[in-house]
């Protein structure tokens, strides 16, 4: 193993940098030189890189987002991205390719494992949680810990006023972020693309808890759940409460990484590393009851994670 490259792909996710880093410097013990393609894809189909040493990722395993910029890349969905970006790797005698990223990210890496030689590591990184395989993603912990610092905040103003409020965090097609942060926040409803919801037993639940002495309520909703306006509308009607919907956006991407999501980094940027150095080629690192592993990019890539439903249930439990 002599020259390996790494690439950052999809969303950011705070902690990719302390990934860069782990990773860089593993590589360096080993005497083996690296490069850093920017702009996800991109920079691997127009063969843009610098040069990565243990020096150039000094000062990061702190900063959110990543040094080496993440786009996304429609041009790797067809095959001539892929033969692109493949001839890059050729070109640039790269044995093996680090993608950090989420599930679309690997999908693409897989797309690339077939045209190419070079052996391909994936090192999931994203808010969202949703790969295949493994407990956890990096940047994931940071996400919901700035969520839920958000909506602490929130429902201070929620019991003061006596509101219900729809805080919508982000996850356009999966609920995990939802879920956990819906679940910590000790939220009465939790809203996630996965399930349908229905309004009227929503509303039916707000006119219990009024009953039962609550005087506030706060729904936690992923953004890819359909009809949370109208929600806010029907609540508004059906119990006459003042309802109001907040969008966190894009806060949930940024800022230093947690404790947590370092760790993963470290963890996972070795292990990629070292993963190459055994020959194993076209694998996703994962993390499995707090042991690190890996499993084969092709498995990560079919098959869907599952969302707890048992956390759900729990959520819903503790909330009455
Ligand atoms: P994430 O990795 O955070 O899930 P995206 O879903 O945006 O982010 O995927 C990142 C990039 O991966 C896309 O911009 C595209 O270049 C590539 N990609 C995603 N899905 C595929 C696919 N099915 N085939 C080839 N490339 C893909």
């Amino acid at each position: 193993l002599k020259r390996i490259a790494i690439v950052t792909s999809g969303g950011d996710a705070p902690g990719m940098n302390a990934a860069i880093r782990a990773i860089v410097r593993t590589a360096h013990a080993h005497g083996i030189k690296i490069l850093g393609f920017i702009r996800g894809y991109e920079g691997l189909i127009s063969n843009q890189f610098v040069k990565l040493d243990a020096r150039s990722v000094g000062g990061i395993i702190h900063l959110g987002g990543t040094i080496l910029r993440t786009v996304r890349c429609p041009k790797l969905r067809t095959r001539k991205g892929v033969e692109q970006a493949a001839e890059t790797l050729k070109k640039n005698k790269i044995d093996g390719l680090i993608v950090i990223g989420g599930d679309g990210s690997f999908r693409g890496a897989y797309a690339l494992s077939k045209k190419t030689e070079t052996a391909i590591i994936g090192v999931p990184a994203t808010i969202d949680n949703d790969v295949y395989g493994t407990d956890e993603t990096i940047g994931f912990d940071t996400a919901v810990n700035t969520a839920i610092s958000e909506i602490d905040k929130i429902r201070d103003t929620a019991v003061s006023h006596e509101r219900v409020f729809i805080v919508e965090v982000m996850g356009r097609k999966r609920g995990f972020l939802a879920l956990t942060v819906g679940l910590t926040v000790g939220a009465e409803n939790i809203l996630v693309p996965e399930l349908k919801f229905n309004p009227e037993e929503i509303c039916d639940d707000i006119v219990k808890s009024i009953q039962k002495g609550k005087r506030s309520s706060i729904i936690v909703a992923a953004e890819g759940v359909k009809g949370t306006r109208k929600l806010a509308k029907q609540i508004r009607k059906t119990t006459g409460c003042d309802v109001r919907l907040t969008v966190l956006g894009h806060v949930q991407r940024g800022g230093h990484p947690t404790a947590r999501s370092r760790m993963l980094a470290c963890l996972f940027g070795e292990k990629a590393v070292n993963t190459l150095l055994t020959e194993e080629k076209n694998k996703v690192i994962a993390m499995q009851g707090n042991k690190i592993t890996t499993l084969s990019l092709k498995e990560t890539v079919k098959h869907q994670k599952p969302l707890d439903i048992e956390l759900l249930k729990l959520a819903e439990r503790l909330a009455v």
